[in-house]
């Protein structure tokens, strides 16, 4: 199994800096997901570590040894695009065993991997058919197989799941996680869509803009964002500006004392420090307990929407408006008083 570092990569398209002083470490065997906006580059980072494409400043090394000078073919990290890029004019069996024959890998053992491969993938019965006689999700499940075939160290999926639909999605968010399973090799794959990195990956890295703004767990970055662009991009939150003061956090609705789990540790915490407490809505209670674990405070709500699950309030104290979720039933109305109060326990302060 590989593990990959990338180091201050930097990539120009042109004049473009397209990839910034990008650092990144992926683990041996985990599966890791590249989330970020359209055009942040997530596709050039795959075809970086492919070697598809080349940085022109930093290092990329496979357990230690830089690649820069393995050419694509020679590194072992196959890159499945998004569009499949199948052979047309090979049927399914022969589109997988495409990469053995180049690799001259002997016929016998060509046909035991693509048969085991065909009967893992639910492929058997399409064996003979040609690209353009499949569905979408087995043009994927194709253009997978053709690429383990080769018994990768490294596969690299670019938005695998982007073209499905979203039965099929979900049940392809499974089956790259059973291959993994089973195949065990370290595996990068690129989304915009967090739902899809955080029931698929072991661990997600944030990009903006060309760099790497967070990498950890979903629950991690779920929990303690290190700025606003990874917590909006982990679902809808609450930021309450203030200032310390001593052990205090100062704010409109009065203070709360600040523990030092709950603030993001790089943060030079001084008095007069302006933070943003964060608060997810799910962590504010209406009408729920006002003791030592809650702050509460009285506000109106404002706004409701039931969106089958949970109901979604906007709820404005005169000062602020705060968001805050449910689990039905809860049947406040508008224009209901209502005591509201932050579970300290789930707050977060950041810059
Ligand atoms: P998306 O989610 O839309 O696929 P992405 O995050 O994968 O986007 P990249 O495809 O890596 O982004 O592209 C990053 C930036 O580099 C974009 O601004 C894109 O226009 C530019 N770019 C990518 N490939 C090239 C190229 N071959 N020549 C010039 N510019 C390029």
């Amino acid at each position: 199994m590989v593990y990959i570092e990338m180091e201050n990569i930097e990539k120009k398209f042109d004049k473009d800096l397209v990839i910034d002083s990008f650092d990144l470490e992926i683990k041996s065997g985990e599966i890791l997901a590249l989330l970020g906006p359209s055009g942040c580059g997530k596709t050039t980072i795959l075809k970086l570590i492919s070697g598809l494409l080349a940085p022109e400043i930093g290092d990329i090394k496979f357990n230690g040894d830089s690649v820069l000078n393995i050419p694509a073919e020679k590194r072992g990290a196959v890159l499945v695009f998004q569009d499949y890029l199948l052979f047309p004019h090979l049927n399914v069996e022969k589109n997988i065993m495409f990469g053995m024959k180049m690799q001259k890998t002997p016929v016998s053992i060509r046909k035991k991997r693509t048969e085991e491969l065909l009967k893992f993938m639910g492929l058997f019965e399409h064996r003979n058919h040609y690209p353009n006689e499949l569905s979408g999700g087995q043009r994927q499940r194709v253009a997978l197989a053709r690429a383990l075939a080769v018994k990768p160290k490294v596969i690299l999926l670019d938005e695998p799941l982007t073209n499905l639909d979203a039965n099929l999605r979900g049940e392809m968010q499974e089956f790259i996680r059973d291959i993994h399973k089973r195949e065990k090799m370290t595996t990068v794959f690129v989304t915009h869509d967090r739902d899809e990195a955080m029931l698929v990956a072991d661990r997600i890295a944030v990009m903006n803009k060309g760099k790497v703004e967070q990498v950890g767990t979903a629950e991690d970055l779920y929990k303690f964002p290190k700025s606003c662009f990874v917590s909006n991009f982990f679902g809808s939150t609450n930021y309450i500006d203030g200032e310390v003061d001593g052990e205090f956090f100062v704010f409109p609705e009065g203070k709360i004392k600040m523990k030092k789990t709950n603030i993001d540790k790089d943060i030079d915490i001084y008095d007069g420090k302006k933070l943003k407490m964060m608060i997810r809505p799910e962590f504010i209670d209406i009408n729920g307990p006002n003791d030592r674990e809650h702050f509460s405070f009285k506000a109106k709500i404002v706004h409701r929407s039931f969106v089958g699950e949970r109901i979604l309030y906007k709820i404005d104290d005169g000062k602020q408006t705060l968001k805050v979720t449910t689990l039905p039933p809860s049947d406040y109305l508008i224009g209901d008083e209502v005591l509201l109060s932050i579970k300290l326990e789930h707050v977060w302060y950041m810059e």
